[in-house]
């Protein structure tokens, strides 16, 4: 029987995850087809609801619909539940399982990618989104010895801390570089077709040299931030690493094997430049 996988978000038309788990499960002679399950939000139930069919092994959930599938969903546990936000549904023989893979993603990156420990570290998050709750989260299961936050709305910055608890702490002016071992840009900044695609989400000028620059966005791989800590000679790690453990994730709890990243990097990197190029 051919299985069924997908994403689920509002709009995916643009998401790399169909490449790239597409080319895991044909590594992996898995006979499974992942396909863009694009769900306005009133269509979300049924959408949930036919994950439990024992032809699908589950989904991806992108934005807008990581917090509304929580109630649709039979268990969720861990990090997903202290984020409220899932990422991954697995159905395990029609009961619907729901994960978080986004921050765990992010540490395998650091680690695999940047070789680069959190435990012990001093973090510096700008950003106080989805995408920094579940980063933060999973620094601080990691032992950082520090995550601090700063966002453009400090209001939000302010919750964040507040539900993340100590080390965590919220801060209300950018500070000096000097003191971080790595900085995460959290926000959209530098995003293509964000708000603000050639802007740097925070100066630079102040970081000391051993300090790892981090920017999640990954459409360009190469953004004004990587690009500007590249030329102060600081170490650089662009969001695709991120993008791509999450998947291996969730490739992982849907399948038990372990996921073929290599080849998964190189097939959203591929699609990546494609559409470079296409832009051009
Ligand atoms: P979100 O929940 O909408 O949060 C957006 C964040 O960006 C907020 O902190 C917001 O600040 C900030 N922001 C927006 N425009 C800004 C501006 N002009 N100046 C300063 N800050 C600004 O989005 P998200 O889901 O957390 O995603 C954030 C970014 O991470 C996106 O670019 C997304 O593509 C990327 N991402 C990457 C991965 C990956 O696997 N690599 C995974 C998830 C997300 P305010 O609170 O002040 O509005």
């Amino acid at each position: 029987m051919t299985r069924r996988a997908g994403i689920i978000g509002y709009p995916v038309g643009h998401s790399l995850s169909p490449v790239f788990q597409q080319a895991a499960f044909a590594h992996s002679g898995l006979d499974v087809v992942y396909e863009r399950w694009e769900t306005p939000l009133p269509d979300l139930p049924a959408r949930v609801a036919a994950l439990r069919a024992p032809d699908v092994l589950g989904a991806n959930v992108t934005v807008p619909h990581k917090e509304h599938v929580i109630p649709l969903l039979d268990e969720v546990g861990g990090l997903a539940a202290r984020a409220g936000a899932v990422n991954t549904i697995v159905n395990r023989d029609g009961r619907l399982f729901g994960f978080n893979t986004d921050g765990p993603g992010f540490v395998a990156a650091l680690r695999q990618e940047a070789f680069f420990e959190p435990g012990g570290r001093a973090f510096l998050l700008l950003g106080a989104g989805g995408a920094a709750r579940g980063i933060a989260l999973a620094l601080l299961e990691a032992r950082a010895a520090a995550v601090d936050i700063w966002n453009r709305t400090p209001e939000r910055a302010a919750v964040l801390a507040r539900d993340l608890g100590a080390p965590a702490r919220a801060l209300a002016d950018l500070p000096p570089l000097a003191g971080y071992d790595c900085l995460v840009n959290c926000t959209t900044v530098g995003m293509k077709g964000g708000p603000d695609p050639e802007g740097l989400p925070c100066p630079l000028d102040s970081a000391g040299s051993g300090l790892l620059v981090v920017d999640i966005v990954y459409a360009p791989r190469v953004t004004p931030l990587l690009r500007a800590a590249a030329a102060r000679g600081l170490r650089t790690l662009g969001g695709l690493p991120m993008l791509i453990y999450q998947g291996a994730l969730a490739f992982e709890l849907w399948t038990g094997l372990p996921a073929p990243v290599d080849v998964m990097v190189r097939a959203a990197e591929n699609e990546l430049a494609r559409r470079e190029g296409a832009a051009r």
